[in-house]
């Protein structure tokens, strides 16, 4: 009979963990309390960023192995992920980035031809994932795995034990509560969804936090980054201030209809944290949260690094 694994959050990290444990074998149950798409992960741009938001000594790793399988999923049938050409600029001069040979396209761009007031950029070629359209996809996979999906709170881990000797947390920014870890804060983000077809490339300027992501249901203009702020309702200067920026980078956006905005918690840490927590006897828990900014790009890796964690509990 295979192992049984219950993965705690139905986000973005809960749902890779989920499949690839089911892909290696394990009988896989989500218990969460939202279904996408009310959580953090559907709000997200999102695209793959291989800059160095994370400390974590793994990051390019898993970075690497989610650039991987996002190229892969952008190569099928449509399941939300896409690739598209991005614009990144820099006020001063930086180095080549680590991944470009990763990329399916890498170019700095001379000078001459920068935005007004840039002093370095380059076009990469990166993939950028439609999240509603993506964490259904993924949601489907699972469910068609043999998945089963509890909807159910739970207010500490602690809860879950005897009856689920092997837990996988990925319960976002709430770890905080349910694993009771101090290091982890919400870091707010807002985005606006706006319609403009005529947009097909993308924009970010890392120094303003300023990004352009087209997807095929809108273009999605940010960003917003406010450590230690829980508020989830729409804040409309900032609003204002994300229009202005993005205007100032792509002026015809001002025409540009308002299709939504969105508000979600980025799970900020220090790092992530990925690692196995003796909980009792019986039960190990497998710890996979603190992604904050770049959860979808680490996803993958991340999920990798859960597999070889819960195989070691098993054969153990
Ligand atoms: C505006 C914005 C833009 C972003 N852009 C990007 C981007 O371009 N690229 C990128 O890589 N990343 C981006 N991110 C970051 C990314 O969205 C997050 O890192 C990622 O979504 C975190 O996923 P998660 O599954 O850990 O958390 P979540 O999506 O928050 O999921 C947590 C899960 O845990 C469950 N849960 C929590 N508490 C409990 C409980 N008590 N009982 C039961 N279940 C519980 C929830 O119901 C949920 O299912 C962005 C984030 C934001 C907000």
């Amino acid at each position: 009979m295979s192992q049984s694994v219950t993965v705690v959050g139905c986000g973005v990290i809960g749902l890779t963990s989920a499949i690839r444990l089911q892909e290696h074998g394990f009988n896989v149950t989500i218990i969460t309390r939202d279904l996408p798409p009310n959580l953090t992960s559907a709000v997200a741009g999102a695209y793959w960023y291989g800059g160095e938001l994370a400390t974590h000594s793994s990051r390019h790793r898993w970075s690497s192995i989610s650039l991987a399988e996002y190229l892969r999923l952008a190569s099928g049938d449509y399941c939300g992920v896409s690739t598209f050409r991005m614009l990144e600029v820099f006020g001063s001069p930086v180095d080549e980035p680590w991944y470009k040979d990763l990329l399916p396209f890498y170019a700095r761009v001379p000078r001459s031809q920068l935005p007004v007031g840039y002093a370095d950029g380059y076009w990469i070629e990166i993939p950028i994932v439609e999240t509603p359209h993506y964490l259904n996809y993924l949601v489907e996979r699972f469910k068609q795995g043999g998945g089963q999906i509890q909807q159910r709170t739970i207010t500490d881990l602690q809860e879950l034990v005897p009856e689920h000797p092997l837990i996988v947390n990925c319960s976002g920014v709430y770890a905080r509560h349910v694993a009771h870890d101090a290091q982890v804060y919400p870091v707010r983000g807002q985005v606006i969804k706006i319609t403009a077809p005529h947009i097909t490339t993308a924009f970010n300027d890392d120094d303003a936090f300023t990004y352009i992501l087209p997807r095929k249901d809108g273009v999605i203009l940010g960003g917003i980054s406010q450590k230690d702020n829980w508020n989830l309702e729409i804040n409309a200067e900032d609003s204002v201030d994300i229009l202005r920026r993005c205007e100032a980078a792509q002026p015809e956006i001002s025409s540009a209809p308002i299709i939504a905005e969105f508000v979600g918690l980025r799970p900020g840490r220090h790092e992530v944290r990925l690692e196995r927590e003796q909980l009792t006897e019986d039960c190990t828990i497998i710890h996979n949260y603190g992604h904050g900014g770049i959860g979808y790009t680490l996803s993958w890796g991340c999920a990798a690094d859960v597999v070889i964690l819960a195989e070691q509990v098993t054969t153990q």
